[in-house]
């Protein structure tokens, strides 16, 4: 049923439903737009109206090939739309469900078109701070790219920070996936554009892997390894393709390459990854350790999602890092659970290719109880620690002087 968005637009169908509202499939002036509705919780709240109509300059001014671009901001009773290029294709998460990883050549071109979006915005002082599958849609209709990728556009630009504030996050619920987060925001910095590029980053890594690097199980063991565990590398995966993706996944923001050098960089690799079947890897075993930790603090994963265990970051005084993904910004260093369980320290645990022997662990029974209730205790303190962390850094911070891509402008 056609249903009125203020007197120029008319929504008519329903494309698809976010966080924040739902996307119709609507009809402007200039013909055909895609009409996002805010939910009528976050549009009737005058205060996020107002942030919005503040904001507007900044949402409607990005224009850019790898960006869908916002024509116009609606306000209308209790309606609060944003009236956005039509993309007609669908978005990376539906394609990465169906395919479940890609060949290298296409998740890199489609990284390397989100990276050319994220330079512009960056350029134009805006940050995106949500950058994940679901927001980057796939043009379908356009000619295809390298490895038979479509064009990829990045959408939703500026929403997260206009919704996302702590008050809100609290009384809402607003929370996306914690899997994205740069561990600069878990320990409550501001959020500048090298957020994005870690956001980016794990998306590539997703692509290639079928999983993100630090997700699985509870939303404050994955805030937690964001912080304290490094990434381990992808079986199969071109050594230049993982220098990248270590560089960009850097715990130090400063470390991370900036978008426009992320996309020159990984164009240049394309044509090494031409032809280049998907990686085989499997899931990362699941480890026994986090996972009793996780189901004796409540904190039992979702179904379905594997727990896994990744390289912890030195914590201890005098470790040397041996990559800069191990690189902390900040003095807060969190122990693992397993330093504070006075256990191995470090043991990363690769994916493992397809078909490899499954490591066994002789335990002995005592050493594992033992280990687990102080795991227990440990997953609790962290996860209660990086939630808090998370729910109270979302965006009342003022934001720094534009200064290029490492800020987080205010927009005019
Ligand atoms: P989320 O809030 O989870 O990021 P969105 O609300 O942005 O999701 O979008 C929900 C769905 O609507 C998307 O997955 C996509 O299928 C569709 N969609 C969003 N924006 C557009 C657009 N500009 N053109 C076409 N389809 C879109």
């Amino acid at each position: 049923m056609a249903r009125r968005i203020g007197s120029r637009y008319t929504a008519h169908q329903i494309l698809g439903r976010g966080s924040a509202g739902t996307v119709w499939l609507g009809e402007g002036p200039d013909g055909p737009v895609a009409i996002k509705l805010l939910r009528e919780d976050l549009s009737s709240d005058q205060e996020l109206v107002g942030r919005f109509v503040q904001e507007r300059t900044a949402l409607l001014g990005l224009e850019h090939p790898h960006v869908v671009s916002v024509r116009d901001l609606v306000v209308d009773g209790n309606d609060l739309a944003l009236v956005m290029d039509l993309v007609r294709g669908t978005d990376l998460r539906t394609r990465l469900d169906r395919e479940r990883r890609l060949a290298p050549e296409a998740a890199v071109a489609i990284a390397a078109d989100v990276a050319d979006g994220l330079a512009a915005a960056h350029a134009a002082g805006v940050v995106h701070r949500d950058v994940k599958p679901e927001n980057v849609l796939l043009d379908m209709q356009g000619p295809l790219g390298p490895g038979g990728s479509h064009r990829a556009l990045l959408t939703d630009f500026g929403v997260a920070k206009l919704i996302d504030t702590p008050r809100r996050t609290r009384a809402s619920k607003i929370i996306g996936t914690p899997d994205y987060l740069a561990p600069e925001i878990v320990e409550g910095l501001p959020p500048r554009a090298a957020v994005d590029i870690y956001a980016l980053a794990t998306v590539l890594y997703e692509l290639l892997a079928g999983f993100t690097p630090f997700g699985g199980g509870h939303p404050g063991a994955v805030l937690r390894r964001h912080v304290t565990e490094t990434v381990v590398p992808l079986p199969g995966i071109p050594d230049e393709l993982w220098q990248l993706l270590v560089q960009c996944l850097a715990k130090a923001p400063a470390s991370r390459l900036r978008a426009s050098e992320l996309a020159a960089r990984l164009r240049e690799l394309l044509p090494l990854l031409a032809g280049m079947p998907p990686l085989d890897v499997d899931e990362p075993d699941t480890d026994e350790a986090e996972e009793a930790a996780e189901e004796l603090s409540g904190a039992a994963p979702a179904a379905g999602q594997p727990v896994r265990r990744r390289g912890a970051v030195p914590l201890v005084p005098g470790a040397r890092p041996s990559d800069s993904n191990r690189d902390t910004h900040t003095s807060m260093r969190v122990p693992a659970p397993d330093e504070l369980a006075g256990g191995a320290r470090g043991t990363a645990r690769a994916p493992r290719a397809a078909g490899a022997p499954r490591p066994g662990s002789a335990r002995n029974r005592a050493v594992t109880r033992r280990r687990r209730l102080t795991l227990a205790v440990a997953a609790t303190l962290l996860t209660a620690a990086g939630v808090a962390t998370w729910l109270t850094t979302t965006d009342d911070t003022p934001p720094p002087p534009p200064d290029m891509e490492n800020s987080a402008p205010a927009a005019p």
